[in-house]
């Protein structure tokens, strides 16, 4: 095997799901990779024990309070590992010459700036933030193109497709892109049933192991609206070739169906990791830790129509990708509003989706041509969604 110097790789979000996914890769390939900067929100004993790992240069915490014990934990520990907090901080580490690999994979609008940050410094961006392309997808992408970055999608879905076109382009030769769905625990409920769902059963995911937004997001199938609009930012397709198809046993991770009939379509055990390697070693295809799919062992693929009725937050972001300009930014921060609030049990479930469907019918769609537009359409519908939330107009 040919020798390759090693690469930097700056682990955004490094105490959550897929920074513990990355990480975990990484270490599988010492030779080809370090983790140089390893970010957090808040967490700083976590991210502590990952320094005293995988021992990185720098150490970032985004919340500014945290600065001095984190530091301090860093010199108690013996280590070399500069502290650094805040998000200026962040974007310039990220944008450093050291920095070779980007791994995005803070939850939420928090990762936009970092993101683009990444995007606009020309490195190869490890993309699992799904809600900044939600937000600010024609600037990501557009920033990406002019600086030569090369954006790999973690999303696994995405991931599927981008493995299908062995690129983000697809043009005219691509008739349909379907993005499969697990459903979510619910899936065949109703929408009295959901009425009653806790946080414990939301957050229990019955295939994909993740940290609470997304599980809650999957629940809702707002997940896959996110995802869709993801879709047509990546690749650059519009409403007309997305689709997509319930999937349970989350082993098809999504289909690429081109004019001349043929669908190809990527496979493999739900884990994170074998997007993660994907994005790491592409073009090269390097060891995840994941097993290859033994389908006598998994012998049932089934597939089914979403239910709109039941879950209307897939509709919804059907509505603001098609509605476009803001209305994108608005579904995402009031979603992320809602579960925060349906998190820390102040509403149930189903206002979830009425609080996103409140919060597009206020603040129709602008055109977004700047990044202040969006981030403003972000600000006025978390502000609206705090509101309604604080009215007690949501049970
Ligand atoms: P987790 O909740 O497990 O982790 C979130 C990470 O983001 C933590 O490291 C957290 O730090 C950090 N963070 C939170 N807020 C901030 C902030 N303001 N500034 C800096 N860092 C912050 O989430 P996941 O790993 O599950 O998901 C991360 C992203 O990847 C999401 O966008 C999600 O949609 C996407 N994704 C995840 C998948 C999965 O399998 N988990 C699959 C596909 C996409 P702290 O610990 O300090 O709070
Ligand atoms: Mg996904």
């Amino acid at each position: 095997m040919a020798a390759h110097a090693q690469r930097n790789v700056a682990v955004l979000g490094a105490t959550g799901s897929i920074g513990a996914s990355t990480l975990d890769v990484v270490a599988r390939h010492p030779e080809r990779y370090r983790a140089s900067v390893l970010a957090a929100g808040s967490s700083v004993d976590a991210l502590l024990a990952l320094c005293v790992l995988h021992r990185p240069d720098h150490a970032v915490v985004a919340d500014e309070s945290q600065f001095a014990r984190l530091r301090d934990g860093l010199s108690d520990a013996g280590l070399a590992t500069r502290a650094h907090a805040g998000a200026a901080a962040l974007d310039a580490l990220v944008s450093d010459p050291g920095c070779d690999i980007v791994v995005a994979a803070i939850v939420g609008a928090a990762g936009l700036s970092s993101t683009l940050a990444a995007a606009r410094a020309g490195k190869r961006l490890l993309l699992a933030n799904k809600e900044s392309l939600v937000l600010a997808g024609e600037l990501m992408t557009a920033a990406a193109d002019a600086a030569g970055a090369e954006i790999i999608p973690i999303d696994s879905e995405h991931n599927a497709i981008f493995q299908c076109l062995r690129s983000r382009q697809a043009q005219g030769e691509v008739s349909r892109i379907v993005l499969t769905a697990s459903g979510g625990p619910f899936r065949g409920w109703s929408r009295a049933a959901l009425a009653e769902v806790t946080r414990e059963q939301a957050v229990a995911h019955p295939k994909w192991s993740m940290g609470p937004k997304i599980s809650v997001d999957s629940a809702t199938l707002m997940n896959k609206g996110l995802e869709l609009i993801e879709a047509h930012h990546l690749f650059g397709v519009e409403r007309e070739r997305l689709d997509v198809l319930v999937h349970p046993q989350s082993l098809v991770h999504s289909l690429v169906e081109f004019v001349d009939g043929s669908t190809l379509a990527q496979l493999g055990l739900p884990d994170m990791r074998t997007s993660l390697a994907v994005g790491l070693g592409w073009p090269d295809r390097i060891a995840s830790g994941v097993p290859g799919l033994d389908l006598l062992r998994h012998p049932r693929l089934d597939f089914e129509a979403p239910d709109l009725d039941a879950f209307p937050c897939l509709r919804l972001a059907w509505h603001a990708m098609t509605a476009g300009g803001t209305a994108p930014a608005v579904l995402n921060a009031a979603n992320e509003v809602a579960v925060s609030a349906f998190l820390q049990g102040r509403i149930g479930f189903l206002s979830i989706p009425a609080l996103v469907e409140d919060a597009l019918a206020a603040l129709p769609a602008t055109p977004a041509d700047s990044l202040d537009a969006l981030l403003e359409a972000d600000a006025q519908a978390r502000r609206l969604t705090e509101r309604n939330l604080a009215g007690h107009l949501f049970p």
